[in-house]
């Protein structure tokens, strides 16, 4: 089902391809390839779903970084599914501002070919997007998991098919309107097109509604829908699933699921990109002597070797110990910031080493210390 073409080729346009030229490319063959102008050709319809595809990408900045990057499998890996063929429409209408369904896309290649009839409104509508948000830990964001969402959508009503009309009856087409949707009132000179009363543009009339959704042909359902999230997901990152929206109208195709992820703060670990930043507490005496101390990490504990003379505050890097990249590549590294830690109570003993140590120290000022006095020595004289 993956398009393995490239998708600059698929277009016809150089890498650097700048978005109006995407555009135009766009434009021209998905005319061309539209599946409503080339009834017989199946091969167009692939090829349609190809242009789609590769539009999609190339005219999203972040897709068209990931895909320029990694390729194919970039986008798979960053859950960027491939286009499903009811997508491809969507794609094609958004961009030529159809959006209200099969009327604007009638009445634009009314416009384009020369169709008489003159658009119809109404009919078969996809079904809307759907969009969540999930909250994951930030330790099944390291290691990727699935979610079951629960939510409440609307199904296709099983007792009419999706008509709206009562069982062993069918919608009719609205006499006042010929089934356009349309009627055209002369206004002075000119002649508008409104939005058929009688069935509110709808095309159709329903006589006798069904009684299980009242005429609208949906249902009120709910649903538990499995998400996978893949192992390095970002917070604001968004997973689509298609065909898990809306119900469309009368047998037109779902909306599609949107999921938008957000990563919990974890208690020790911040995270920037794919790095990860922890602050570790230690005695002053470690940092002086140097110690092997065990740091948490995502996997467990892990050894560092603090060497002696450490000063507060220096981050240690442990290379691999971060993040793993949505993108299957190298993992982000560990980022130690080591801190002294100044004891609140001290035993008797504690206290004896400690005043004896200042006492050595004082005869014995620290090299940076002594530089300190000497700059403050120079400021007042
Ligand atoms: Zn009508
Ligand atoms: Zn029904």
């Amino acid at each position: 089902m993956a398009t393995t073409r490239d998708y600059y080729e698929v277009l016809g346009v150089a890498r650097d391809a700048s978005e109006a030229d995407l555009k135009k490319a766009y434009r021209k063959l998905a005319l061309k390839f539209h599946p409503d102008r080339n009834k017989d050709d199946d091969s167009a319809a692939e090829r349609f779903k190809e242009v789609s595809e590769a539009y999609e990408v190339l005219s999203d900045a972040k897709k068209r970084g990931v895909y320029d990057q990694f390729g194919h499998d970039g986008l798979r890996g960053q859950g960027f599914a491939g286009s499903s063929a009811g997508s491809a429409r969507d794609i094609f209408e958004s961009f030529f501002g159809g959006g209200g369904g099969g009327g604007g896309l009638d009445g634009l290649f009314d416009g384009l070919f020369g169709g008489g009839g003159g658009g119809r409104r109404g009919g078969p509508q996809r079904g809307s997007h759907l969009r969540v948000s999930v909250n994951v830990p930030l330790a099944d964001a390291f290691t990727g998991t699935t979610r079951t969402i629960s939510l409440n959508r609307h199904e296709s009503c099983d007792t009419c098919a999706g008509s709206g009309a009562k069982k062993g009856t069918s919608p009719e087409n609205c006499a006042t309107c010929g089934g356009r949707g349309q009627v055209q009132r002369q206004q002075g000179f000119f002649v508008m097109q409104t939005a058929c009363p009688a069935c509110r543009g709808q095309g159709r009339v329903i006589k006798d509604p069904c009684d299980d959704c009242n005429g609208t042909g949906k249902q009120a359902a709910s649903a538990d829908i499995e998400v996978r999230i893949p192992a390095g997901i970002e917070t604001g990152q968004q997973l689509r699933l298609p065909g898990e929206g809306e119900a469309g109208s009368q047998g037109a195709p779902r909306g599609d699921l949107f999921v938008v992820v957000q990563v919990d703060d974890h208690p020790l670990f911040d995270r920037e990109g794919d790095h990860l930043i922890c602050e570790m507490p230690l005695a002053f005496s470690q940092l002086a002597l140097g110690a092997t101390v065990d740091v948490p990490t995502l996997e467990g504990m892990r050894q560092l070797k603090v060497p002696a003379g450490t000063d507060s505050g220096k981050v240690f890097r442990m290379r691999g110990q971060g993040m793993p990249s949505v993108h299957g590549m190298a993992r982000g590294d560990l980022h130690v910031r080591v801190r002294v830690e100044t004891p609140k109570k001290l035993s008797a003993r504690q206290r004896e080493l400690l005043e004896e140590l200042a006492e050595l120290e004082d005869k014995d000022v620290a090299p940076e210390q002594k530089s300190f006095f000497d700059k403050v020595k120079n400021l007042f004289d």
